[in-house]
C-alpha cells in the first residue's frame, strides 16, 4: 500500500441536514448566520429559472441571487464576475449557498473563498493557495454524483491557459450540506445518468490506483455498492434509487477528498477542452473506450447505459485535425497526479501521443 502523496488535512462536511423535505429547513440554518444585518447569497443553476424551486428558496430583502448557467463548466472569467457581484453588496455576506448540480455548488464555493482573499479566481487554481477560509458555504445538491457537495475543490477552466484546476484547499469544503433526495425527482434522465455516473468513474479510478487511502478505500466501496444497485436496477430514478445516489454521491465525494482518480478523468478533461463536452457526458464517452485499463468496469459500465436505456455520442473525435488532436493529448496528460497514480511515474511511455489518439477514435 503506497501511501497518498502530500501527507494533508482530511476535512469532511460538519453538519448536515438530511431526508425528503430537509430542503425546508434551509431557512432555519441561515438564521444564526443573518446576525448583525447579514445577508445570503445563492448561486441557483440556471435550469431552476421559472420553476417552483426558486419560490421556496428562503429570500430576504438584501439577498443576492446569482444564476449560474450549467450549460458549460465554471471558467475563472464567470467565477470573477460573480464573486464582482457580490462584493458589490452593500452589506456583508453571512452566507454563500449553492443550489443545483456540480456547477452550482463549485461555484459557490468559489465566489465564497473569494469574498475573503483578495484577487482573481486564477491566483487560486492549485493546492493549498487560499490563506483564509471563505464566507459560510451551504450546498444543496439537486442531482447527485459530482461529489461536489463533499470534495475539497471547486473546478474552474482557465480559459486564458486551458487548465481545467480546482481551488484545492480545505477552505473549500462547504461548512454545511441540505441533502434532499426529492429536488432530483424532475432531473432530465440523460442528465441524472451523466451526473451519477461521475461517482461510479472516480470510486472505480480510486480503487485501482496506486495510492491508497483506508477511509477513502471504504467509502468507495460502499458508494459502488449503491452505484450497482441504482444503475443496474430497473428504474434508476426510482425514490429509493435517488436516495441511493445521493448517498453514494455524498461518500464518493467524500472518496475522493483523500484519493485521486485515475485514466477516465484525464481523457475526460481533454474531451471538455478540446470539443466542450460538459464533465458527467465526457466521463461516460470515455469510459467507452477504456477496456485497455479497466476492462471489468467498461463492460459493466456500457451494461448500466443499456439497463437505463441511455445512448452515448459515438465517434465525435474522428475527421478531428493533428492539431485537435495534439490538444487533446496536452490537455490528459497534463493531469499529472492521477495518471501517476493510475499508471506509475512512467505513464508517459504509457499514455504516448499515437495510443492516446487511438484511445479518442475508440469512443
Ligand atoms: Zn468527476
Amino acid at each position: 500500500m503506497t501511501p497518498a502523496p502530500a501527507t494533508r488535512v482530511s476535512r469532511i462536511v460538519p453538519r448536515f441536514l438530511y431526508g425528503a423535505d430537509s430542503f425546508g429547513q434551509l431557512g432555519e440554518l441561515l438564521r444564526g448566520l443573518r446576525r448583525n444585518g447579514r445577508r445570503a447569497v445563492f448561486c441557483v443553476d440556471s435550469y431552476f429559472r421559472g420553476k417552483p424551486l426558486v419560490r421556496r428558496l428562503p429570500r430576504e430583502r438584501g439577498d443576492l441571487l446569482l444564476w449560474i448557467d450549467a450549460s458549460s463548466e465554471p471558467s475563472t472569467e464567470r467565477i470573477d464576475s460573480l464573486a464582482a457581484a457580490a462584493r458589490r453588496l452593500p452589506f456583508k455576506t453571512g452566507a454563500v449557498v449553492g443550489v443545483g448540480g456540480g456547477s452550482a455548488l463549485d461555484s459557490a464555493k468559489a465566489v465564497s473563498n473569494l469574498l475573503t482573499n483578495a484577487g482573481r479566481a486564477a491566483d487560486y487554481q492549485g493546492w493549498d493557495l487560499l490563506k483564509r477560509p471563505g464566507v459560510f458555504k451551504v450546498g444543496v445538491p439537486t442531482l447527485s454524483g459530482t461529489g461536489a457537495e463533499t470534495s475539497r475543490t471547486c473546478v474552474m477552466i482557465n480559459p486564458a491557459t486551458g487548465v481545467k484546476l480546482g481551488m484545492n484547499s480545505e477552505h473549500t469544503v462547504f461548512d454545511a450540506l441540505v441533502l434532499d433526495p426529492s429536488l432530483s425527482a424532475t432531473a432530465p434522465r440523460r442528465q441524472y445518468f451523466f451526473t451519477g455516473m461521475d461517482t461510479y468513474v472516480h470510486c472505480i479510478e480510486s480503487l485501482a490506483g496506486r495510492y491508497r487511502h483506508a477511509v477513502a478505500d471504504a467509502l468507495s466501496r460502499q458508494a459502488l455498492a449503491l452505484c450497482r444497485e441504482v444503475f443496474l436496477g430497473v428504474d434508476m430514478m426510482s425514490a429509493e434509487n435517488r436516495e441511493r445516489l445521493m448517498v453514494a454521491s455524498y461518500l464518493g465525494g467524500s472518496a475522493i477528498a483523500n484519493s485521486y482518480v485515475g485514466v477516465v478523468h484525464p481523457f475526460s478533461a481533454g474531451l471538455s477542452v478540446v470539443l466542450g463536452i460538459h464533465h458527467g457526458e465526457a466521463n461516460c464517452i470515455a469510459m467507452t473506450a477504456m477496456a485497455g485499463f479497466y476492462p471489468r468496469e467498461t463492460a459493466e459500465f456500457l451494461r448500466m447505459a443499456r439497463r437505463q436505456g441511455v445512448r452515448l455520442r459515438k465517434g465525435l473525435c474522428r475527421g478531428l485535425s493533428d492539431a485537435d488532436h495534439r490538444r487533446l493529448y496536452e490537455s490528459t496528460v497534463v493531469h499529472e497526479k492521477p495518471l501517476r497514480n493510475a499508471l506509475g511515474d512512467g505513464f508517459r511511455r504509457i499514455l504516448t501521443p499515437a495510443r492516446v489518439r487511438r484511445v479518442f477514435l475508440a469512443m
